[in-house]
Formats: C-alpha cells, structure tokens, sequence
C-alpha cells in the first residue's frame, strides 16, 4: 500500500470595519472576541477558518473556497465559516482524503490571540475532525497590520491518501 503525503497552503486577509460599526462582531476561529472591532466579509469573516479551509482545499488540489462558496450568492451571507469549514474538511473525505492536521498563524496587533486560543483549537478541531493549532503573532507595527487596519492568517495542512 502506497500512503501519498500533500501538503497544503492557505492564506486569508480581512480589513477592520471602521471605529463607527460597533455591532459587527469579531469572529477568529469559531470564538466571539467581545469588545473589539469587527472584520469587513460578505461571510462572517472568520479568518481563522477560512486560511484553514484553504490550506486543506489546497492540499487536496480541490481548488479554494471562493469557487466552492462564492461571496455573490447570498446563502453564505454572513454564513458561519465553521460550517464552511466544516463542509470543505467533508469534501476532503469524499475524495478519499484523510486530513492529519493543520496549524494557523494568525498575525495581527490585536487582539491577543492567545486569550482565546484553546477554545478556538477546540472548535476548529472538532469542525475538521483532525488536530488543528493556532497560533498568534504580532506584525511588529510593521505595514497595514502593523497599523492595526487588519488581521491576516497563514495556514498549512497535510493530508494523506492511501489505495
Ligand atoms: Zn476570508
């Protein structure tokens, strides 16, 4: 039996919305980080899970999320992109791939990521069915999230496929 190894990267970037919008929430990983500024998406946004549903579209070479749930239709209107991710780790299986695990970077100045870290493992864990890391980091005042304009996430994953 042959195991063949893919790997897969992911990348996602969403803008603050402006000072003014204080009902838009901020959602990274699945978790409501309460107080702090919302991120501009058609979707609610989520950085987090949308990177991570990229790496494994990616490393399944199924293309990526933008094809599979378009921002023009508007059933993913605000849509919980747990479930989206949830949906594409589904995909994943359908071709006949096993996901081993995925870890995120999140870069931003805020919020620390780290108040919320273990819970956001456990959520986007659970919707992927496979072990999933966060990790944050700041920008170091360095560019647009360096000034605090956004929050950006890299994110790798591997999956496997046996015959
Ligand atoms: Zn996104």
């Amino acid at each position: 039996m042959t195991i063949r190894v893919r790997v897969g990267q992911g990348f996602d970037i969403h803008r603050f919305v402006d000072a003014s919008d204080t009902q838009r929430q901020l959602i990274l990983g699945g978790v409501h980080y309460a107080n702090e500024r919302g991120l501009v998406g058609h979707s609610d946004a989520d950085v987090v899970a949308h990177a991570a549903a990229e790496a494994i579209l990616g490393a399944c070479g199924l293309g990526n999320i933008g094809e599979h749930f378009p921002d023009t239709d508007e059933k993913y209107k605000n849509v919980d992109s747990i479930k989206l991710l949830q949906l594409v780790a589904k995909m994943a299986r359908d071709n006949q791939f096993e996901i081993g695990n995925v870890d995120c970077s999140v870069v931003c100045e805020q919020p620390k990521i780290s108040k919320h870290r273990d819970e956001m493992q456990r959520i986007l864990s659970t919707a992927v069915g496979s072990p999933v890391t966060v990790k944050g980091r700041r920008a170091e005042g360095l560019g647009a999230l360096g000034r605090k304009e956004g929050i950006a996430c890299w994110a790798v994953a591997v999956v496997t496929q046996g015959n």
